[in-house]
């Protein structure tokens, strides 16, 4: 895609989120789903697949492009992107890095098209930050694969046509070895899902359980080479950081606008609250971490492109956004004195919903290992002994991925 074609995806999402998708957010928190004009309207655009390569129906944005469109998706409620978020992202990257062309050419354009939602299936109620740890098996049966196991909080579960698993395929090896993935259609017999989730915030997105109960599959079903599937997922997540952060940087500029305009209008003793210095001061502290946070996800994602920084800098970003969208929400209601904790304001709705991004692929507290580690490793230190963690003991990669 040339420079002025991006430039006119762009204003058309901006013009998407801002017409009809910001108008329908109350409706989207109270009926817990995306109506089906704006999946409509979203497919039509393309976007089920702007991050899948321009070969297979997508449009193949770069990471610089990525984020600029996360900028536009952050600025509404965050289900909406999650629709189609794990299509580009983390289960669609896995296919479109690693899978085979046969897997490509049978899911990539259906899934592009928005006519397929791929989910990724990888945390299990003991492997989250962990997820060497993961218990989910895939024994060998002919030339195929049975899969025993449970997954938790897969995102886009129920709605589902296929899944993108990660199973030990060999009990022999321990940690991040011995881990393969698979493609796993929804209606295979075995695959079950949960009811959805009960969550904090970000209604209209579904997290589930998904059960594999002696679940066939055939030779074709792996993904790349057998025992390399940890590697994949590590290299999706990277990618799916950056994107988050950048999100949180879309989030924080809602946030700044509507407590903006707020302190303009809003009366305390006949004067506007933005009169109040104090006030003067949240916004301004909103401000400049936004500002902060925008460049770095911009020069980050440069970086990402050229392969300079795959790894620190993605960390770095999802660990400083996240965080920096945490305070502006939480000063946004502040901003709102009362009407910030009312339910129907909407920084209340974002105050919940900016919650999760510290949680989802890969907590702060793993964000800062990754950094950390990265940094030593780049001065020569040894990554083992001594291990500081149960899975360096196992020989796994501690958590480089959720
Ligand atoms: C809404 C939602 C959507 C999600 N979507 C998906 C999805 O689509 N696919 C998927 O596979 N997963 C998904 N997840 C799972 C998510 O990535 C995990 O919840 C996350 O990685 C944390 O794992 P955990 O919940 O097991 O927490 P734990 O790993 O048990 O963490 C608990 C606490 O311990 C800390 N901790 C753990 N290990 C260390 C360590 N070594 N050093 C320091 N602190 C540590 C953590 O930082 C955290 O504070 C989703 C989760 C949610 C809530």
């Amino acid at each position: 895609m040339d420079a002025d074609d991006f430039r006119s995806v762009r204003a058309a999402v901006r013009e998407l989120i801002r017409g009809s998708v910001l108008p329908r957010e109350e409706q989207i928190e109270d009926d817990d789903a995306i109506p089906a004009e704006l999946r409509a309207q979203a497919a039509e655009m393309g976007l089920f697949g702007y991050a899948l390569p321009e070969g297979h129906g997508g449009l193949g944005v770069t990471m610089s492009e990525d984020v600029q469109l996360a900028f536009e998706f952050g600025y509404t409620t965050p289900a909406f992107r999650s629709l189609f978020g794990t299509n580009n992202g983390i289960a669609g990257q896995v296919i479109a890095k690693f899978g085979t062309e046969e897997q490509q050419q049978k899911y990539l354009p259906r899934m592009a098209a928005g006519e397929l939602i791929g989910s990724f299936a990888l945390t299990e109620a003991e492997a989250g930050s962990d997820p060497a740890g993961l218990r989910t098996s895939a024994r060998r049966d002919g030339d195929g694969w049975v899969i025993n196991g449970g997954k938790r909080y897969i995102t886009n579960a129920p709605l589902a046509d296929l899944f993108v698993v990660f199973a030990r395929s060999d009990p022999a090896q321990t940690g991040g070895r011995g881990i393969s993935s698979f493609v796993v259609e929804a209606t295979t017999p075995g695959v079950s899902v949960g009811p959805h989730d009960k969550k904090m915030g970000q209604s209209g997105a579904w997290t589930a359980e998904v059960f594999f109960d002696d679940v066939r599959v055939g030779p074709d079903a792996l993904i790349g080479e057998e025992g390399r599937g940890y590697a994949k997922a590590l290299t999706v997540l990277s990618r799916g950081r950056l994107h988050i952060a950048a999100l949180c940087v879309g989030m924080a500029q809602r946030v700044l606008d509507e407590s903006v305009a707020y302190a303009a209008s809003a009366k305390q003793g006949g004067a506007p609250i933005g009169r109040f210095q104090l006030v003067q001061g949240m916004l301004a502290d909103m401000y400049a971490e936004l500002l902060a946070g925008r460049s770095m996800v911009l020069d980050v994602a440069a970086r990402y492109d050229t392969g300079e920084d795959t790894s620190v800098g993605p960390s770095s970003a999802k660990l400083f956004c996240t965080e920096m969208v945490g305070r502006a929400v939480d000063r946004a209601v502040q901003v709102h004195g009362g009407l910030g904790y009312l339910r129907t304001t909407a920084v209340e709705r974002f105050y919940r919903d900016a919650r999760l991004f510290r949680l989802y692929e890969g907590t702060s507290e793993v964000q800062r290992l990754i950094i950390g580690g990265g940094l030593l490793r780049a001065a020569g230190m040894r990554k083992d002994p001594p291990a500081p963690h149960p899975s360096h003991a196992r020989g796994g990669a501690l958590q480089e991925g959720r």
